[in-house]
């Protein structure tokens, strides 16, 4: 065995990938998974655990995988994470815990993310089952959002006896989990559903079609509802725009409303009656998660695809394994521009989108290059959709319905870091509400910390 070189995943071909909306990572198998473990070291000081958020024992679960014992590995795993056939998906480990594999000084790190997303499809497939409902302590916790922060809060409660309620806007739990990631790279039939059932074993209630901050207020949940404490979770979804000519046109959407349309609507499936309107040539704008997962979208309902964006492909915040499938996939990126126009035709819809050629400037607030316009570099491309996919931010509902919750001057909430805890008494806040859009596993290590909060002050642990 070469020890430098990770045991390859299994991938549906191209050509078929870009035909349907399956999964395209096929995962390890039994056999691949302990080849793949026996690569670890078990570092006495082990990085990975650091570098994961939710501080996975990632050492123990693969020594647990390496002596064939994946009950054993889940079990590991679930002590600090509800959510890890999705994580083993979608987080970016090359940041995070294979950032940390000493491996990848010389070679490549261990495939910690495929590793943890084998465990808990095996668990998955195999029924087997760690929710363990606790009796009630009689004490009512209400989380608002289902997104992982909130999940993972009303998971993490439960499992120590409060009664949680979640109360979800949508119709469907999880999130962006539910309404923003592809079924591509993340099942909604299996694996989401899958790990939210698990939370519903614990106790928690759901009550889905309710805004808080419309339906009800907090402090009507922290009154006459008698909630003893709240926890904000309703993330930062509310698309931005760009400010240029033509964005009202027929053909721009933001890539919320054509990923919820593929997801929650299901609109690229024959028997579902969403209407499906998808132009010959989609631009997508922007270089994250978003705007790849929106132009593989777009490329499998059978457009030719582009990606607009302002900086260069070292910048590009999406996920790398995403940025590789796309390319393989035949997306075509535009970088180093950005776009100054949308042109539409004489009906008002879109025939065109107008683009400046950028270069990188000096490193601005966030630390990256500014792109800067190149003179006279405009150029035109035939289009008849526009996706904008350039963030978003908090919706103010909560905001402005709840005396005394501070936000700063992006609606974000203000809380400690350490405790989740808000300047409203009782009150918790972590997520993307908090941060800004960040990641799954963030949100999910912002709602764990925020559990621990609640629990320290509502049983007066901390006094
Ligand atoms: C398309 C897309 C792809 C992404 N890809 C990745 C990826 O590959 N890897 C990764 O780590 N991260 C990814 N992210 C980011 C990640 O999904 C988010 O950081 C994470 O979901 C934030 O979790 P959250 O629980 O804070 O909020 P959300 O997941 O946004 O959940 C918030 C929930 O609160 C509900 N809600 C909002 N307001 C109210 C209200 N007033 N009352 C009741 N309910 C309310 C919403 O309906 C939603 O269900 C992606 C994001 C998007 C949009």
């Amino acid at each position: 065995m070469d020890r430098m070189k990770r045991t390859p995943v299994r991938e549906q071909s191209i050509a078929k990938r870009i035909g349907n909306f399956n999964e395209v990572s096929l995962g390890y198998n039994e056999e691949e998974a302990i080849t793949e473990a026996n690569r670890c070291l078990q570092c006495k000081k082990p990085m990975c655990i650091g570098k994961c958020p939710v501080n996975n024992k990632i050492p123990s679960f693969i020594k647990a995988i390496r002596d064939n014992d994946f009950e054993y590995a889940a079990k590991i795993i679930a002590e600090t994470s509800t959510l890890p056939a999705i994580c083993g998906r979608v987080c970016p480990q090359e940041l995070q815990c294979e950032g940390g594999c000493v491996l990848g000084i010389k070679g490549e790190p261990i495939a910690i993310g495929n590793l943890e997303r084998f465990v808990a499809d095996w668990c998955r497939e195999n029924e087997i089952d760690f929710s363990t409902k606790a009796e009630s302590n009689g004490k009512k916790v209400a989380v608002i959002g289902s997104g992982p922060a909130g999940i993972t809060c009303a998971g993490d409660l439960a499992k120590i006896g409060y009664e949680v309620t979640v109360f979800e806007a949508l119709h469907e739990l999880g999130g962006v989990l539910a309404w923003g990631i592809p079924e591509f790279v993340l099942p909604k039939g299996t694996v989401v559903k899958h790990e939210i059932d698990n939370i519903k074993k614990l106790g928690v209630k759901i009550e889905t079609d309710v805004i808080v901050g419309r339906t009800v207020t907090i402090d009507e949940l922290l009154g006459e509802e008698g909630f003893e404490a709240v926890f904000i979770g309703t993330g930062a979804a509310t698309p931005n725009f760009m400010g240029i000519p033509g964005e009202n046109l027929n053909g721009v959407l933001t890539s919320n409303e054509f990923l919820t349309k593929n997801n929650l609507m299901k609109d690229y499936r024959d028997d579902y009656k969403t209407p499906l309107v998808v132009g010959k040539k989609v631009a997508v704008v922007g270089g994250g998660n978003v705007a790849i997962d929106a132009v593989r979208t777009a490329i499998r309902l059978g457009s030719e695809a582009y990606l607009i964006y302002r900086r260069s492909e070292a910048e590009l915040p999406s996920r790398v394994e995403e940025v590789k499938f796309a390319k393989n996939e035949g997306v075509e990126f535009h970088l180093l521009t950005n776009p100054t126009e949308i042109l539409g035709d004489k009906d008002g819809w879109v025939s065109g989108i107008k683009c400046i050629k950028m270069e990188l400037g000096e490193p601005d607030e966030s630390g990256r290059r500014s792109p800067v316009p190149i003179k006279n570099s405009e150029f035109v491309l035939d289009v008849d959709m526009v996706i904008m996919a350039i963030g978003s931010r908090a919706d103010t509902k909560i905001k402005d319905t709840t005396k005394g919750l501070e936000v700063n001057r992006k609606n974000l909430i203000k809380i400690d870091e350490e405790t989740g805890r808000t300047s409203k008494s009782h009150v918790y806040a972590g997520g993307d509400i908090v941060s800004g859009p960040a990641t799954v596993i963030l949100a999910m290590s912002a709602g764990k910390k925020a559990a621990k909060a609640i629990h320290e002050d509502l049983s007066g642990e901390n006094k």
